[in-house]
């Protein structure tokens, strides 16, 4: 039986093979530990080097200023948790949020919250974006950190990063970015954005699973204000201790090294698949949630008014797989926090459906998708 057409790239993208191959080399073959000071360490180390350099030269970063982890997931709990004793010391409690951020970084909140900090949740407009002025207004001389994700994971909605940026710059705060979404693929502006930390994770691009990244920056050679969250030996400088997982950072590396060298026809390829899926949802009643021109051009969340998310998942679960909510939370059904953030009806968020593609996807059954749509709405009208 054919598989399905893999619609869920947001969830997570399959590894290319030329990743592979280098993760391969690094797990048979050169296979040492990057702290030995012996041939098989140091071949280890250039590799790290290597995939360092990239992921910084993506980011128009210093390759000091990334830390490896396993994930965004990771770096978005290392930076939150990690920023903890540095608020108490400088008695800045007063954290702002967007209420639509991913819940790696919703959880360390609710900690923190725990621990007696001010978390404040911005709003988002029915678009699915954060007003810059809405920061604006709430920043104050206490607030620790503003922590804006750079692309919505569930709808694709692109947050005013760029303009954020300023503002938090001119007061005292910290800005971090949770660009797990747009790392490799909104890349000039990643490059032009000027952070304090950025979450980035390998599976999203093409990479392996269980490795990402969090750019923490450096002022004046130092970037002392995070503590670890975990402790054991010296690598990456401390602050993230573990013998490093060398077959997935040069996995990253390489995946962020294509990302660079193809992320324009990466996009070109995928607008191609937006256009297409546009004209055939011409023939059926939808509604597009979140702007669609500040979407990323893969991702679209419609809903089916009057149509289960669930059946349509069930009708479709041998032509295309794409999934409703984020899979991070899929395994509990709760009600999207993002839709219901971006005010949305119920009925509207209950058939929702995000649909998200990527290299690899060459043509789609988007026939019978709306065959199973136009077959449920009738059936429920
Ligand atoms: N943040 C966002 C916006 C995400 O979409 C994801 C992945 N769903 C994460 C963080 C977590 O990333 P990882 O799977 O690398 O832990």
């Amino acid at each position: 039986m054919a598989r399905p057409v893999y619609l869920d790239y947001n969830a997570t993208t399959p590894t290319d093979p030329r990743v592979f191959e280098a993760m391969r080399r690094y797990a048979l073959l050169d296979f040492g530990n990057p702290s030995s000071h012996h041939a098989h360490g140091r071949t280890a180390q250039l590799a790290v080097d290597e995939a360092r350099g990239w992921v910084a030269e993506l980011l128009h970063a210093q390759p000091e200023e990334i830390v490896f982890t396993s994930g965004a997931t990771e770096s978005n709990n290392l930076l939150l948790l990690g920023l903890a004793d540095h608020g108490r010391r400088t008695g800045r409690m007063h954290i702002l949020a967007s209420s639509i951020e991913h819940p790696s970084v919703l959880g360390p909140l609710a900690a923190l919250s725990r621990q007696g900090f001010d978390v404040e949740f911005l709003p988002v407009s029915g678009a699915g974006y954060v007003d810059p002025d809405e920061v604006r207004l709430r920043l104050g001389i206490d607030t620790l950190l503003v922590a804006i994700m750079h692309a919505n994971n569930e709808t694709g909605v692109l947050q005013p990063v760029l303009e954020i940026a300023p503002l938090v710059a001119e007061s005292n705060a910290l800005f971090h970015v949770d660009a797990a979404q747009t790392f490799g693929k909104e890349v000039q502006e990643l490059r032009a954005l000027e952070c304090d930390f950025l979450s980035i994770s390998g599976h999203k691009i093409l990479g392996p699973k269980g490795v990402g990244a969090l750019y923490v920056k450096r002022t004046g050679g130092k970037r002392a204000i995070l503590s670890p969250i975990i402790h054991g030996g010296g690598q990456e400088t401390g602050l993230r201790p573990g013998t490093l997982p060398v077959p997935l950072i040069a996995g990253l590396g390489v995946a962020a090294e294509l990302a660079l060298r193809e992320h324009i026809d990466r996009e070109k390829d995928a607008l191609r698949i937006r256009c297409e899926f546009q004209k055939y949802l011409a023939s059926v009643n939808h509604l597009v949630n979140g702007d669609l021109g500040r979407m990323q051009s893969h991702v679209m969340n419609v809903s089916f008014p009057g149509v289960d998310s669930e059946a349509l998942m069930l009708v479709l679960r041998d032509s295309i797989a794409v999934s409703n909510g984020s899979a991070c939370s899929a395994a509990s059904y709760r009600q999207s926090h993002v839709l219901a953030a971006m005010g949305l009806k119920a009925d509207r968020i209950a058939s929702s459906v995000r649909f998200s593609w990527g290299p690899g996807v060459e043509s789609v059954p988007f026939d019978r998708l709306m065959d199973a749509i136009r077959s449920l709405s009738g059936a429920t009208v």
